[in-house]
């Protein structure tokens, strides 16, 4: 929901490319298992519908990715080779490798590819220039292809060679993960059927404020949970004990408070937590009887009675998005609201007319762990670029694409 009109992107379906030489960004940022496996292969499978167009055109693939932060140094625990593996095995495809991202052999390599065959590239992030945006470092990738194409939705938000310089210099348009993203979260979030509700968790309210003050504007209920439901609930003067709170943002949480009053909107804090005294999964949990939590405890969940709360919220919304855990969910014992929360989404999901999103990696574990995947309209894959869009930024890397 950018303020501005949407942005004019060539799409991947306007471009010439059969038989050319495509390069293709992708996010292949995954997770790794100990022995350097591809653990969780979702951000792979996503990118398969634009690989396999571009293979039906017999484009010649040279795909470029990220993954972890080696900032700038080559680490071989952050090759990307396992992923090219796993990414032949989905595609049911010979997919090679060059263990150089530029430079001669790496061109070599990408010159030498016949129509429909696919070359990933080492990660981008050995180099120092992919993250300094640097124009040489551009111009060197730029040799690997004729065309580019960007499909890397979770790093749009990143001004990096790859997604500000790189694309400068080429003929270039988006694939058709990063066209599925923003065509659902504009057209949901910027013109949604209403009551729109927006249910917000995660640690802190710094890290979401940019959201938190957007979403004030549009929805007509804003559910607060999670680590930063705290420090809401400190700024309207309730007793959250040891509990994570944020002093420094207790001026922008009562603001945002009284937005939602002034808009006369539902804005809803939790009205019960699990709490405990040590931060520890066999700690003992106690559910507090109302919003104050005892001053030697540590809210860790929201309690049963707000997990109905926002049930009833969510029962009576037509557009639902959910950006964070509403608890520390990674101890098995303090998931059990998100997991309820994400039940009562999917439930209403599979309602006519109902669209539900849910973004972020964490909000995404939660939707799978409580296997209701399947019943959400849109799991949107980037995390901060979601974020970033529904707060009306534009995205470095959509605009570089627009040449602007
Ligand atoms: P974010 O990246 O901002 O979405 O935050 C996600 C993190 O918030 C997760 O690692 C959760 O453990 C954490 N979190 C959720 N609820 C709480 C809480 N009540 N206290 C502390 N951290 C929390």
């Amino acid at each position: 929901m950018p303020e501005e009109p949407a942005l004019k992107v060539k799409r991947l379906q306007d471009m010439k490319i059969s038989r050319k030489r495509v390069i293709l960004r992708v996010d292949f940022n995954v997770p790794l298992s100990s022995d350097g496996g591809v653990r969780d292969n979702s951000r792979i499978r996503e990118s398969l519908p634009t690989i396999k167009l571009l293979l039906k055109e017999q484009a010649r693939v040279v795909i470029l990715s990220h993954l972890g932060r080696p900032k700038g140094k080559s680490d071989p625990r952050l090759t990307l080779k396992p992923v090219a593996e796993e990414l032949s095995r989905l595609l049911g495809h010979p997919v090679s490798f060059s263990e150089e991202t530029v430079g001669s052999r790496a061109e070599k390599a990408a010159k030498a590819l016949k129509p429909g065959e696919v070359l990933l590239m080492e990660n981008l992030r050995f180099n120092p220039g992919e993250e300094e945006d640097s124009a040489s470092f551009a111009g060197a990738l730029s040799k690997l292809g004729d065309v580019f194409i960007q499909d890397a939705f979770g790093a749009l938000h990143r001004a990096h060679a790859s997604t500000d310089a790189l694309p400068r210099r080429m003929p270039s348009a988006v694939g058709l993960l990063v066209q599925k993203e923003i065509e659902f979260l504009d057209r949901a979030l910027g013109n949604p059927q209403r009551p729109f509700l927006a249910i917000i968790g995660g640690a802190k309210v710094s890290g979401k404020l940019g959201v938190l003050k957007r979403l004030v504007e549009r929805v007509d209920s804003l559910l607060i949970g999670g680590g930063m439901a705290y420090t809401f609930l400190h700024a309207q003067g309730v007793s959250v004990g040891r509990s994570l709170v944020e002093k420094e943002m207790l001026d922008e949480a009562k603001s945002i408070i009284e937005k939602a009053f002034a808009r006369q909107i539902t804005c809803l804090l939790p009205a019960d937590h699990a709490a405990v005294k040590e931060l520890r999964p066999d700690s003992p949990v106690e559910l507090t009887h109302g919003m104050a939590i005892p001053p030697d405890m540590i809210g860790v969940d929201i309690g049963p009675g707000t997990v109905d709360i926002f049930a009833d919220q969510i029962k009576k919304s037509k557009t639902i998005f959910w950006n964070g855990p509403l608890g520390v969910f990674e101890m098995e014992p303090f998931a059990k609201g998100s997991l309820a929360v994400a039940s009562a989404v999917a439930k209403q999901g599979e309602k006519a007319g109902v669209v539900t999103i849910a973004g972020g990696g964490d909000t995404l574990a939660l939707v799978a762990k409580a296997g209701v995947a399947e019943s959400f309209s849109h799991l949107s894959t980037g995390g901060g670029a979601s974020l970033e869009f529904v707060e009306g930024k534009i995205l470095p890397g959509l605009k570089a694409l627009t040449g602007s």
